[in-house]
């Protein structure tokens, strides 16, 4: 594998350093290139991801994935270790790199479909990662388990549904206390005002909402950052399908 290109790009050290104010070690960069020719291999039998280029792949997914938890409360989030499970994972965005970058933290790895969960066990098992394990199934399922409901610190959720969705999904997962990171592109008036009636409902509130641009592409996303402040009501999540077709 080792003729297809870098894509860490050694030049980018300054730019995770300036941005994120981290930058990984000789290892983790190893594992990021590692992870970057496992899912261009990957996606000649499965559909994964459109983001290929070296650049792109740096940019959308490793930088990307890393911004959300390197937030204004870094400390807060990176510092602490724990349990986290990115919901809707695909290729294993955001989780993947975050389990890398940090060790303190075990990531579940969930998704629905069965394939991408059998390419993320190869994966993490040719990564060596020892901090992650892998889920098969629907958030609105998992998140009634008594082994996952109020079981994580930190969800993850990015390109998986509209906010007040992803708000169902995750807030049952989290402990009370617990932290959603709402991976966003844009973030609308209109999205905050269906928000807000959810997370009554679900037990949470916007503790923040940060707005960026990524460093390549010069993109404006947001991050939006959700505390469970409360218990969730046992009927959240409510059965499959069910938060899509009829969001709070
Ligand atoms: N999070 C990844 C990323 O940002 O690159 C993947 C995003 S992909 C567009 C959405 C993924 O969410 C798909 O892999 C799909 O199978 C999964 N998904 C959608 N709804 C789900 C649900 N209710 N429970 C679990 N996985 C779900």
């Amino acid at each position: 594998m080792s003729d297809i290109e870098m894509p860490i790009l050694p030049e980018m050290a300054d730019v995770w350093q300036q941005t994120l104010g981290w930058q990984p070690d000789s290892e983790q960069q190893k594992l990021f290139q590692q992870l970057y020719e496992l899912i261009l291999a990957g996606n000649r039998q499965l559909n994964l991801t459109r983001i290929t280029s070296p650049e792109e792949f740096w940019e959308k997914h490793l930088w990307d994935s890393l911004r959300g938890i390197f937030s204004q409360k870094s400390e807060k989030i990176a510092g602490l270790s724990g349990k986290a499970i990115d919901i809707g994972t695909g290729a294993g965005f955001p989780g993947i790199p975050i389990a890398i970058a940090f060790p303190n933290y075990t990531v579940s790895l969930l998704d629905a479909t069965r394939k991408k969960i059998a390419f993320l066990e190869n994966t993490t098992s040719e990564l060596g990662l020892t901090n992650v394990n892998t889920i098969t199934g629907r958030a609105e399922e998992i998140g009634q388990y008594p082994s996952d409901r109020n079981a994580y610190n930190l969800a993850l959720i990015r390109a998986v549904a509209e906010p007040s969705v992803c708000a169902e999904y995750a807030l049952p997962l989290l402990k009370r206390g617990g932290l959603a990171i709402l991976y966003r592109g844009q973030w609308t008036t209109e999205e905050n005002d269906t928000l807000q009636p959810a997370l009554e409902k679900l037990g949470g509130i916007v503790e923040s909402i940060e707005e960026f641009t990524t460093p390549c592409s010069g993109s404006i996303r947001h991050c939006l950052y959700l505390r469970k402040v409360a218990p969730t009501p046992r009927e959240f999540p409510r059965a499959v399908g069910v938060p899509a077709q009829k969001p709070l």
